[in-house]
């Protein structure tokens, strides 16, 4: 077995603390890697709190992963020693399911395998995340890491960055359409820059008038704060894609009126309640609500190169572990901007 250290919450109660365990011997097919930095994702949050009910402690989280490899197994040869690489939400899938078999192995039919807070398959040993030193992951959830980009900007590529390029390029975020991205976080601000890149028109859905500079700073067109009774009435029927990153309680048949005919608005964003929509919001311009979970490891890939060619990266703050804690805090208060990253070499 492989000693790692790291920081895991001990119960939803506890705030995270360092920790040691073992990771796994690496096998023919896995890659392990000396992590340099993990990214704070909202969802290490709601996870450690329990707010999408019961989770598994001690809980060491994080999936915005990334780092360098340190040794590759007998049948890996996609990697070397030394490569920069990441790792993102999950860490392995059934690989024959319809998803899996399309490359959508994160709506595997029998469930992906969390990076943290999921069991390994087979073996049922408990999967922990990047907020530690190394990890073990098999080679065909491992991503390389374009050689332009910094390791501790791109790391937060690997969740906000995907789950922002997919929903984008299936609703087709592109020149000529107008796309809303509600919410200025981690996941937002990624939207804003690939919708940016992918050539769409821009606007920012921010709940007050604070990060307006930002927003155009970061490729948006347009900047509304929703805090203004205005704003709704000035935006009724614009948008082709509207995309939610808040998890904070909405009133989505607001939302959904800034829609245009047959325009699409997308969940990214877990609340904690059900979602309260009328149906005249929906049949009124045909339009549809949906949801979108990260993206497969093919689509990760290609998301990461696009980043390398347009020079997106993420806007950070680099922490070291030992304020893990208080930036949950500032997470929770929207004092982030716009993505936490933590130095792994601070441990
Ligand atoms: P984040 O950095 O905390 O950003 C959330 C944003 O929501 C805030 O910056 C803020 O933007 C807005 N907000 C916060 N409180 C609000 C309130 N009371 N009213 C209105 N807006 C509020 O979080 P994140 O890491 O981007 O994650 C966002 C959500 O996506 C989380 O629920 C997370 O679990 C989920 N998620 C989903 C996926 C997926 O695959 N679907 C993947 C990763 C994360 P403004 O200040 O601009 O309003
Ligand atoms: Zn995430």
């Amino acid at each position: 077995m492989i000693q790692a250290k790291g920081y895991a919450a001990k119960n939803a109660k506890a705030p995270l603390a360092p920790f040691t365990f073992e990771r796994r011997e690496p096998k023919e097919n896995d890659v392990a890697i000396d992590i340099k930095f993990c990214g704070i994702c909202h969802s290490d949050i709601h996870q450690v709190r329990e707010e999408w009910g019961r989770s598994a402690f001690p809980m060491v989280p994080g999936h915005e992963i990334a780092g360098t490899v340190s040794s590759v197994g007998a049948k890996v040869t996609k990697f070397k020693v030394g490569d920069r690489v990441g790792v993102g939400c999950m860490v392995d899938s059934c690989r024959h399911c319809e998803p899996c078999e399309q490359h959508l192995e994160q709506y595997c039919k029998e469930g992906m395998t969390g990076t943290y807070n999921s069991l390994e398959r087979g073996t049922k040993i408990p999967t922990q995340g990047g907020y530690s030193d190394k990890i073990v992951v098999d080679k065909n959830f491992v991503l390389k890491i374009p050689a332009n980009l910094p390791l501790d900007g791109a790391a937060p590529l690997l969740c906000a960055g995907i789950t922002l390029y997919s929903p984008l390029k299936h609703w087709k975020a592109g020149p000529g359409k107008k796309v809303a991205i509600i919410g200025l976080g981690g996941l937002g601000h990624m939207g804003v820059k690939l919708a940016h890149a992918l050539g769409a028109d821009v606007t920012v859905l921010s709940h007050s008038s604070k990060k307006h500079d930002d927003a155009k700073r970061l490729g948006a067109d347009h900047y509304f704060a929703t805090s203004e009774t205005e704003t709704f009435k000035t935006l009724n029927s614009t948008f082709d894609l509207i995309i939610n990153t808040v998890s904070a309680p909405l009133d989505w048949n607001q939302y959904l009126s800034l829609l245009k005919l047959d325009g699409s608005m997308v969940v990214l964003g877990i609340p904690d309640k059900p979602i309260p929509v009328g149906a005249f919001s929906l049949i009124g311009g045909r339009r549809s609500l949906s949801g979108s979970l990260i993206g497969g490891i093919k689509e990760t890939q290609e998301m990461l190169d696009f980043c390398g060619k347009h020079g997106v990266t993420c806007d950070i703050e680099v922490i070291p572990a030992q304020k893990i804690n208080e930036a949950y805090e500032r997470v929770i208060k929207s004092d982030v901007r716009y993505r936490f990253v933590i130095d792994i070499s601070t441990l």
